[in-house]
């Protein structure tokens, strides 16, 4: 397995496809503790992204450039497409905090592939971006909560296993991350309006970072 551009790509292809599959789901949640748009908002937003992505697939085969000439492809060329359109396209919070994830996680991954160290320095990076964007802390019930975790446990991973490993490792603790949001009370974003009746619901943003990462470790199977 190799973590390289077509990798990155069908990541974000696989994300597309879950967002759109949980849509129901993640506008569920949003409609308990938001507005009842971020199912939406993400479908809309790596819907973009893959059409962005399907245009420079069809330019490259037409022009011929993909043989022995063609450039280096990089991973973080596929990040940096992610976050521009993302940030062009979802108006919603979730948006720039996504944007500057992936644009954090573009800067560090410019190369052809990646090893464990380098999964560990995008994860960091993309929570970075976010923590930088909507300055939230662990246990305030954002995204951050999933990032977080998933930061720690491929750290973690890192130390013992390959790439494969730190990718499943901070895909589940981001599943289990986002999770423990359910008891906590929300402290930044739409949801802190509600204050303690934010209380018992999961919140959106965390659980789409849950589907991003398990995106990740699915096209690693491909
Ligand atoms: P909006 O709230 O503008 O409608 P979305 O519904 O698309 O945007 O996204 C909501 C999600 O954004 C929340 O569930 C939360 O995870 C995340 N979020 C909101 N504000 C912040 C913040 N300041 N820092 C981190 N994440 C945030
Ligand atoms: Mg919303
Ligand atoms: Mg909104």
């Amino acid at each position: 397995m190799t973590l390289d551009a077509d990798w990155a790509e069908r990541w974000i292809r696989r994300t597309a496809d879950a967002v759109a599959d949980r849509r129901d789901e993640l506008t569920e949640l949003d409609r308990e503790i938001g507005d009842g748009d971020h199912g939406e908002n993400l479908v809309r937003g790596f819907r973009a992204v893959v059409a962005k992505l399907d245009a420079r697939r069809a330019e490259v085969d037409g022009s011929g450039a993909g043989g022995p000439e063609a450039p280096p492809r990089l991973v973080g060329d596929v990040l940096k497409l992610t976050a521009t359109t993302l940030m062009s396209t979802v108006g919603g919070a979730s948006g720039p905090l996504y944007g500057t994830a992936f644009l954090r996680a573009a800067k560090v991954t410019g190369h052809e592939t990646i090893d464990t160290r380098g999964i560990v320095a995008m994860l960091e990076s993309a929570l970075d971006g976010i923590t930088a964007r909507g300055k939230a802390e662990p246990g305030e019930k954002t995204m951050v909560d999933a990032w977080t975790p998933a930061v720690e446990a491929a750290e973690r991973a890192a130390g013992e296993g390959d790439e494969a490993d730190a990718l499943r490792a901070a895909a589940a603790a981001a599943d289990a991350g986002s999770t423990a949001t359910i008891p906590l009370v929300a402290t930044k974003g739409r949801a802190s309006y509600l204050g303690e009746r934010s209380a018992g619901h999961e919140d959106p943003g965390a659980r789409s970072t849950a589907l991003l990462l398990a995106a990740a470790v699915d096209a690693l199977g491909e």
